[in-house]
């Protein structure tokens, strides 16, 4: 199959329509065979779920293309359990795992043409989720859901190199210590918005979320998890309820000690603790990992010894074994690769 002719190195980080979607609808109690369409709108009620009451979960991965021209996705199944994970928490039908891993499978096929060459730095990105699609006026979970699942080419993250980011420690809190900050849905997200737009008019490219009992514990970003790199080279990452277990974060723990040999912590990280690591970063599917250069709380500035250029040496290492795997440069741990083609 021909692959689309893009300027694969310029296209960011947008929507851009693709060919085909996935589609599974959830009624009278069961979810339906499901199927691909070429129709990338959605009709529904005016007062469905989703709607009103913002009854919804999603998940994001990607499809890369290897040397050989194989196509692989990264831990899917991490991704379709916490889905699973997710809708529960919510009182929404979860959608089968298998039928999941299944639908990745079909959709980013049914897409070849879209998923961009080894080599570009750009991959596709798959976007599952689902919502309440039948009407609700009174509180209580929808009787209906859809679930869909479609894909955009998204291009490198860092063009010319990864720049190290500045981020300031939110006024604001992202999650409630027995609330959703565990789970993967648009309602953790809709509230972070406010917040990083004034990050973004103060001059930040990022939030920092601290515990919201207690603030003096590292919580995450709006999007993505902490982790840290000590003056002894340990890789220590925040442990917390209320953070999302991004699938980044718990491969570059693993990559950090079997393939680096390095120390892991995953423990409560105090806000005071941070000026003593020697490198910082952000890691979710989107970059991998951001470098982060400085962190402000209030007028007072942390420089991270990593500095302002690139990502610090551990950082970087971590990054290249990490992407390696991905694009199967690198040998995989057992069941970290699918291969759909
Ligand atoms: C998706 C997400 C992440 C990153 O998770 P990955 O599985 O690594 O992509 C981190 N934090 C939040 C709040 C997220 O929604």
């Amino acid at each position: 199959m021909e692959t689309k002719d893009l300027d694969w190195g310029n296209i960011g980080f947008n929507y851009r329509i693709t060919d085909y979607r996935y589609i599974s609808n959830f009624k009278d109690g069961k979810w339906d065979d499901g199927e691909l369409s070429t129709d990338s709108n959605v009709t529904i009620n005016e007062s469905a779920g989703i709607l009103q009451y913002c009854q919804e979960v999603f998940e994001g991965l990607k499809a890369y293309r290897t040397k050989e021209g194989h196509i692989v996705t990264f831990r899917p199944d991490l991704n379709a359990k916490r889905m699973y994970d997710s809708a529960k928490r919510l009182e929404m039908p979860p959608f089968p795992e298998e039928r999941f891993l299944e639908a990745v499978d079909k959709v980013v096929l049914a897409n070849e043409a879209w998923v961009p060459p080894f080599g570009s730095g750009a991959t596709l990105y798959i976007r599952p989720y689902m919502f309440a699609s039948s009407p609700v006026i009174g509180v209580k979970p929808a009787a209906e859901y859809q679930f869909r699942m479609f894909t955009t080419p998204v291009g490198p993250y860092f063009k010319g190199g990864a720049k190290p980011i500045t981020i300031t420690v939110s006024d604001f809190d992202r999650a409630a210590p027995r609330g959703t900050g565990h789970i993967k849905a648009g309602l953790n997200y809709a509230m972070s918005i406010h917040p990083l737009m004034e990050a973004h008019r103060k001059g930040f490219d990022e939030n920092m979320y601290l515990d919201a009992a207690t603030r003096t514990y590292v919580e995450e970003t709006g999007g993505a998890n902490f982790i840290f790199i000590t003056k002894d080279k340990k890789v220590v990452t925040p442990k917390s309820n209320s953070i999302l277990p991004s699938v980044t974060r718990r491969s570059l723990l693993y990559v950090a000690e079997h393939y680096l040999g390095m120390k892991t912590e995953e423990r409560p990280v105090r806000f005071d603790e941070v000026k003593d690591f020697a490198e910082a970063g952000l890691c979710g599917t989107a970059a991998v990992i951001s470098p982060i250069g400085r962190i402000y709380q209030g007028e007072t500035v942390i420089n991270i010894p990593s500095g302002m250029e690139g990502m610090g040496e551990i950082t970087k290492k971590l990054y290249d074994t990490l992407t390696g795997i991905q694009m199967c440069e690198i040998e995989a741990p057992q069941g970290w690769i699918r291969k759909i083609k």
